[in-house]
């Protein structure tokens, strides 16, 4: 605004053409190649985020102008059935009333303030009531930060500084995170990106997902140093992948034994596999847990919270630092308490509906694949499925790793093209919401057949494969 300002006084014109920004004026290309080519000459990989750019899939993304319950609609006007959903958020569908309402109402109170507000107590207080083990929540602004300071309040608390992490699990794009495992449980971490410093990654212990022994055998050999476990409690970064009966009561004892903390990542999982999120599921209470994605209604925000003695040692009323400018934004607070409203209004109907709507899509794709006698392995719980092509019980990383990936993509690219939009990566879960009512579902799966047909006549070797 300040650059406007002062362009138009300088030309003396405040109100022509020229005072607008260039961009504004000239024709943009239509096609998503040619806005790659312009996006990716002020922008790394022509995004904002890596797996946008279809690196995996291969060709070019779509660039959205508009999205509507089910449906994103590209900028040269192709509808596509979104199976991405935000990546998470959209349990009720794209531009929800509610949520639209809600957003608008509170732009025009005001669009950030930097004091406290009544609606954030309000969105704490919902959260707590719908997961009684967030006794106390802090509110920021994405995922990467709940995990990030969730970690460090673990650390805090305990004051130790390694924690144990499972190869294919994202918790954002924190240094302590951003680590792989070597081979093996017993691998210490190294960085899974150049910047994460050594001796940091260091103290981040990888174990697979499912494997309760590597993990006591890490404890056995750091115990006294480790300050929690950090675990997507249904992991949703390695396709969606549930967890093995008794691993997280496992876990859950592990950290009794040694004096160290469970934290439950459900940036992704928090009212979207359930209402109370996967800990509603499996009995067991984490000390701490991170919430993203759904709490925001598409909006940024994100949250830590557990057990209030713990919650109690973040600043300004304990010693542990963490802060935001934006942390708790009014807008972003009103959309969030909308769609949680809307989500547990009539008893938590959505759910309910949710869960009709998943079983239909389970169930079609599994007769899909059945039918054209692919090998592949469906997990779902509430709105999330797991669909990953292979013959193998998918219980780890490296099931996922040894899936078919290239049958994935050119199922990807034959799905895109008749107006089904996947995430574009087999380690990523699909998601969808309310809005995918049963004729939604029913197009997807007919087209999931008809891809399937398409993609056993492809030439795999064919480059034109992947377009
Ligand atoms: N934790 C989990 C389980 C996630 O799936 C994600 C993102 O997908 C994050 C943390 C990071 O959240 P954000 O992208 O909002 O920083």
């Amino acid at each position: 605004m300040g650059t406007l300002t002062t362009k138009s006084k300088r030309n003396g014109k405040p109100n022509d053409e020229s005072s607008v920004p260039a961009s504004q004026n000239e024709a943009w290309p239509t096609d998503d190649a040619a806005l790659l080519e312009r996006a990716s000459k002020v922008m790394p990989g022509g995004v904002s985020s890596p797996v946008r750019a279809f690196r995996t899939v291969g060709g070019t993304p779509v660039f959205v102008a508009s999205a509507e319950g089910p449906w994103l609609i590209a900028q040269d006007g192709r509808r596509y059935i979104d199976y991405i959903c935000g990546y998470g958020p959209h349990i009720l569908g794209h531009r929800h009333p509610a949520v639209v309402q809600a957003v608008v109402d509170a732009a025009q109170r005001g669009t950030t303030f930097g004091t406290p507000t009544r609606e954030e107590i309000e969105l704490a207080e919902l959260i707590r009531s719908e997961m009684p083990h967030l006794e106390m929540v802090r509110l920021v602004n994405s995922g990467t930060e709940a995990a990030m300071s969730a970690l460090r309040l673990a650390r805090a608390a305990t004051g130790r500084d390694k924690f144990i992490k499972f190869a294919g699990h994202y918790h954002g794009h924190a240094d302590s995170f951003l680590v792989a495992a070597g081979s093996g449980a017993q691998t210490l971490g190294v960085p899974t990106s150049p910047g994460v410093p050594a001796d940091l990654a260091s103290h981040t212990l990888v174990a697979p997902f499912n494997d309760l022994e590597a993990v006591a055998q890490l404890f056995a050999d750091h115990g006294g140093e480790i300050a929690c476990i950090a675990v997507e409690p249904i992991a949703g970064n390695m396709g969606m992948v549930l967890p093995q009966p008794g691993f997280l009561a496992g876990l859950r004892q592990l950290c009794d034994d040694h004096g160290a903390l469970l934290l439950f990542d459900e940036v992704m999982t928090g009212f979207r596999v359930a209402r109370g999120g996967a800990q509603s599921l499996f009995g067991v209470v984490p000390d701490l847990t991170a919430l993203g994605k759904v709490i925001g209604g598409g909006l940024p925000i994100a949250a830590y919270g557990g057990k209030a003695h713990l919650m109690a040692q973040i600043a300004p009323s304990g010693p542990v630092y963490q802060a935001g400018t934006l942390s708790g934004n009014p807008i972003a607070v009103a959309a969030g308490l909308a769609a949680l409203r809307e989500l547990i209004r009539d008893g938590g109907a959505a759910f309910q509906r949710l869960e009709e709507l998943g079983q239909r899509l389970e169930n079609g794709l599994r007769q899909v694949v059945q039918q054209r006698q692919v090998s592949c392995q469906i997990q779902r719980r509430g709105g999330m499925l797991g669909f990953v092509l292979s013959s193998d019980p998918i219980l780890r990383l490296e099931d996922v790793d040894a899936s078919d990936r290239d049958l994935f993509n050119r199922l990807f690219h034959h799905l895109l093209r008749s107006g089904v939009h996947l995430p574009p990566s087999p380690y990523e879960a699909f998601f969808f919401s309310i809005a995918h009512e049963e004729e939604i579902i029913d197009r997807t799966v007919e087209a999931f057949g008809a891809a399937f047909r398409a993609a056993a006549e492809d030439d795999p070797e064919s480059p034109s494969t992947t377009p």
